[in-house]
């Protein structure tokens, strides 16, 4: 495979960020080793942040956060302008390693680099739009108004399955917010870490700014750890499992600071009888199988009316024959590998879970052995009951349930009852159907489609989910008020010191 892509983004053998200046420095002693699930090889090493490396990443950042909050915030935006110029420039080779590192498909490892420049674009109009509200005071000669200060650094913890996408979605936003970040990567995916790090230093260095505005460190959890108990990080933005977001949640909370968890989903789509089965078809598909069903919003459940019931398992099981497993990099193929021999345990481990529960294999899944990798398994559809035990799991693999409803009250009251809370959709032509899954008494999820697919949200809306999803919204909409803090002042312009609520204090 040519590997140019490496060389584009900086990536040389003993290139782990340092060069850069922006990030930990060399460490000898330990490192991660960066192993592509498409082929199996070794792409790269990536030195592990010591304990005295990160106090100097903090000390910097916090150096780096006294300038940066007292620059304009468009002014903030026009680096932030920069850096998706940059990735515009850097699209093809990031989309290349992403693929390589992570196992996604190139078209989805582009899309993941095209949705960092969207955040970028979006990140430059916001920093002109920082809105806080006035108001009326009740006292005469007063006014009020509210308005926004930054937060300081900003820790973001990422996982492996959108290797650079999320870290964008609260490093573009907090950065214009006038906060600083310092970001753990995924142990999994380190060099598309360092990748965008690389792209930032240049910028920066472009630019004349101080280091420390954007920080990477790296290592396992033991790394995080060290931010998430860090009175020095006011904000912790975390993605990756509900088991992470629950330790993280409670250290930072014994500190009193602030989370946001983007955390597991369970993510399913109630088909009606008068569901468009073109539609059915592509946004189940896509759902279950795309990214090998390591998105937090795959598709996991299909809630399907029992008229339409037969005919949607035979029409998506032999979508399923046509899918093409190999290679993500060769644009034939639909579907690549699992990010490890882990992930393929846990999904052998799932199908035998449903085996045991009496469930039904309709396309059976298991391990592909002859590609590139021990990494690669067929996509797997199990038909089971609707208080399935297997069902209520996030098994982050290509296993997609099917289960029969007879009333629309019954398939909402079996989407809403996992644990989980966050994408969910109705495939309907019935205006009454789709209102109801969109009311109040509808669907408990953060994000709720009609007629689209779970997959594949757009960065201009709030994105996160319900109950052990973690409740935090990034990227769109107002989600970036939760890397600023909220200051009400009121100034009287009057020769009188009136209190509120009428309250006299005469001597
Ligand atoms: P993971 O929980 O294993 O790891 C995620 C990140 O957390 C890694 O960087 C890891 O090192 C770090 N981490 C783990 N334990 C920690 C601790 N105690 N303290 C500090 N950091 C810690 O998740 P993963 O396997 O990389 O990713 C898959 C999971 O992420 C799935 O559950 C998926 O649904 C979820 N996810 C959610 C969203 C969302 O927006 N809701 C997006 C992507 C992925």
């Amino acid at each position: 495979m040519n590997k140019d892509f490496l060389h584009t983004l900086g990536l040389q053998d003993d290139n782990d960020g340092s060069s850069t200046g922006q990030t930990g420095m060399h460490n000898p002693d330990a490192h991660l080793v960066s192993r592509s699930p498409v082929d199996g090889s070794e792409i790269g090493r990536v030195s592990v942040t010591t304990p005295e490396q990160y106090e100097q990443i903090i000390a910097k950042a916090q150096e780096a956060f006294q300038y940066w909050r007292t620059v304009p915030a468009p002014q903030r935006g026009e680096i932030v302008r920069q850096y998706g110029d940059a990735l515009r420039a850097n699209k093809d080779a990031l989309g290349r390693l992403v693929s390589y590192e992570m196992g996604k498909s190139l078209q989805e490892g582009w899309g993941e680099v095209q949705e960092m420049i969207d955040i970028c674009d979006f990140a430059v109009g916001l920093s002109r739009q920082l809105y806080g509200l006035t108001m009326h005071s009740e006292r005469p000669l007063h006014r009020m108004y509210e308005q926004y200060h930054p937060l300081g650094i900003v820790g973001i913890i990422s996982a492996f399955n959108f290797p650079v996408a999320v870290w964008s979605w609260n490093a573009m936003i907090a950065i214009v917010c006038g906060d600083v970040t310092v970001w753990k990567p995924s142990e999994k995916t380190p060099l598309c870490g360092v990748a965008c790090q690389n792209i930032w230093a240049k910028v920066a260095k472009d630019n004349d700014l101080p280091e420390g505005i954007s920080s990477l460190i790296n290592g396992d959890y033991t790394v995080g750890e060290m931010m998430t108990k860090d009175e020095r990080v006011p904000l912790i933005s975390a993605t990756g499992s509900t088991r992470m977001g629950k330790i993280v949640a409670q250290t930072v909370a014994a500190r009193l600071g602030k989370t946001l968890l983007e955390l597991g989903g369970n993510n399913a789509i109630i088909i009606t009888p008068s569901a468009d089965m073109d539609l059915v078809l592509t946004g189940a598909l896509f759902g279950a199988v795309g990214t090998c069903g390591q998105r937090c919003t795959s598709t996991r459940r299909l809630i399907v009316h029992e008229s339409r019931y037969d005919e949607v398992r035979d029409k998506l099981a032999g979508a399923y024959d046509q899918l093409r497993i190999g290679d993500p990099l060769d644009q034939n193929n639909h579907v690549g590998p699992l990010i490890d021999t882990d992930a393929v345990d846990t999904y052998l481990k799932a199908i035998e879970g449903i085996k045991n529960e009496g469930g039904n294999l309709i396309v059976a899944g298991g391990r592909i052995d002859d590609l590139g990798s021990d990494c690669y398994v067929k996509p797997c559809i199990a038909e089971v009951e609707p208080d399935s035990e297997m069902a209520r799991k996030e098994t982050f693999a290509p296993i997609l349930y099917m289960m029969k409803y007879s009333d629309l009250q019954e398939a909402i009251d079996i989407q809403n009852s996992v644990p989980q809370g966050l994408s969910s959709a109705i495939m309907t032509t019935n205006m009454r159907e789709s209102e109801r899954f969109l009311s109040a008494a509808g669907s408990d999820c953060g994000i709720a489609n009609v007629n689209i697919g779970t997959s594949g949200a757009e960065i201009g809306g709030a994105f996160g989910g319900e109950k052990e999803t973690g409740g935090g919204r990034e990227s769109g909409s107002d989600s970036w008020k939760a890397y600023m803090r909220r200051q009400t002042n009121t100034i009287n312009y009057s020769t009188e010191l009136p209190l509120a609520q009428g309250i006299t204090f005469d001597l």
